[in-house]
């Protein structure tokens, strides 16, 4: 037995034949010496390990396929385009926004170009960062002033710390929120080294809760807007237009936490009003925070905008150096703001919101012009119908309201949930995946998102409708 297997092993081709075989060349050609070569001792282990085990020595021609497929399989990013057919708009682990072509345009120039990030072209001075947006957010908001970091968790942070560092920082109990991926306030709050001070109930604050906390060691009065979830029932809040007098009263600023904000008149697109940062800028807040990729549309972003002096303390914090935005966001958040200048063709050019104005009965046509395709492109692995589903927008804006949509559902022949969970596998395999949610027995694939119909059926094709372990 030992014998024979050294007498195999003697049968295994060296690196240098693998590396002479055709296929070997053609990853030589695409991957470079040093990969190809690696990947050919890798598979060589590997088979080494097989033929001690018993199996017969593969040949040049075998190992070179397997170092090829290793490679092929190491160079696919592991980031990759899907096709959001969740129902949720402004999906966070799907990347949130869905950026204008404009911006994209903008952000490859920047990529690719030295740009005037800090550069005052009308002077050949230094200019300032800040400058490529304060002019668009002071207009679109009717702020005094602005500043822009790397998300708005980050622009919360730095507020907290800029005027709360050492004193109090005053909030509802009712709006100490958690928003996922441990973003706690209590928790920022620590970290901003202010300390939180919090009033009122979880279900009922009063503006004498805020009167009574206000004192010498008040650093700011925060507002925060609950948006992933709504108190309902027997509640009292008081709004940031009552909050802003007794601010400037005790001298204290008051701070808005918008969390999406948004730059629109939602009811524009036939969507509930959400507060927009022009509002909160004239209800009386001293500095207001909204993100760039949820409704707004943009890059991930945080936004700070307010009382001049206020802005200018931020941006003397030295922890702003260590949260600003690169020039490759700084380009797709200017030209994404600029199509805020015209609102009549916003929802056409935001994909955003253009696919939340979609309406129900043209998601319904776009599903029944596609169900044939599908039905064909699954092979009888499934069963298909056109169902009336909910689309949410995400990410925490308007938690309560849905959107009428339609979705595909996928019920496949075995009735158990583990075929379903295998059908949803094998659609995250696809060369580009697709990504549904499962819901009363189905796989959904809410169409609400799906622009790109003809990449969505070639993607589709590629399923493996042999696997059995999907029936
Ligand atoms: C989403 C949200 C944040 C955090 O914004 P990011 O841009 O995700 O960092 C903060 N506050 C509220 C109320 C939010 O909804």
């Amino acid at each position: 037995m030992a014998g024979d297997a050294a007498a195999r092993l003697r049968d295994l081709p060296s690196v240098d034949q693998v590396l002479k075989t055709p296929e070997a060349l053609t990853a030589l050609a695409a991957f470079g010496h040093a990969q190809t070569a690696a990947a050919v001792r890798g598979a060589l282990a590997v088979a080494r390990e097989a033929v001690r085990a018993g199996a017969p020595a593969p040949d040049a021609e075998g190992v070179a396929a397997t170092a090829a497929a290793t490679l092929a399989a190491g160079a696919r990013s592991t980031q990759r385009p899907v096709f959001n057919l969740t129902g949720t708009v402004l999906h966070t682990n799907l990347g949130r926004a869905l950026l204008a072509e404009a911006a994209v345009e903008a952000a490859v120039e920047a990529m690719r170009s030295p740009v005037s990030l800090e550069f005052d072209l009308a002077t050949g001075q230094r200019g300032e960062r800040d400058d490529h947006l304060r002019g668009l957010l002071r207009e679109l908001t009717g702020a005094e002033d602005a500043t822009v970091v790397n998300n708005n968790a980050a622009a919360v942070l730095l507020v907290l710390n800029t005027l709360g560092q050492g004193r109090q920082s005053i909030i509802s109990r009712g709006e100490l929120i958690e928003i996922g991926g441990a973003f706690r306030m209590p928790d920022i709050m620590a970290r901003a080294g202010t300390a939180l001070r919090e009033i009122g109930t979880t279900n009922r604050t009063h503006p004498k809760d805020y009167a009574a906390a206000l004192g010498p060691e008040s650093g700011l009065i925060l507002k925060v807007h609950t948006s992933n979830y709504r108190i309902a029932g027997f509640t009292a809040e008081v709004t940031a237009r009552e909050l802003a007098p007794l601010a400037r009263k005790h001298g204290v600023p008051l701070v808005h936490d918008l969390g999406s904000g948004t730059l629109a008149d939602l009811a524009s697109i036939g969507l509930a009003h959400e507060p927009t940062v022009r509002e909160a800028v004239a209800e009386g807040a001293d500095l207001v925070t909204f993100s760039g990729d949820k409704l707004l549309g943009g890059p991930q972003a945080g936004f700070i905008v307010g009382r001049a002096e206020l802005v200018a303390a931020i941006n003397r914090n030295p922890m702003k150096r260590a949260l600003r935005v690169d020039k490759i966001r700084l380009a797709a958040l200017e030209a994404t703001l600029r199509l805020y200048r015209d609102p009549a063709r916003l929802a056409e050019r935001l994909p955003t919101l253009r696919q939340l104005a979609r309406k129900a009965e043209e998601i319904e046509a776009q599903a029944r012009r596609i169900l044939p395709a599908v039905e064909t492109a699954l092979g009888g692995l499934a069963a298909v119908e056109v169902r009336a589903c909910a689309s949410q927008i995400g990410s925490g804006a308007l938690p309560l309201e849905t959107l009428p949509s339609a979705a595909l559902a996928f019920v496949p022949s075995g009735d158990s949930g583990r075929a379903l969970s295998a059908l949803a596998a094998a659609l995250r395999e696809l060369p580009v995946p697709v990504i549904g949610r499962i819901a009363d027995g189905a796989l959904l694939l809410d169409l609400r998102c799906l622009e790109d119909e003809a990449g969505f059926l070639a993607s589709l094709a590629a399923l493996d409708t042999g696997d059995h372990g999907l029936a």
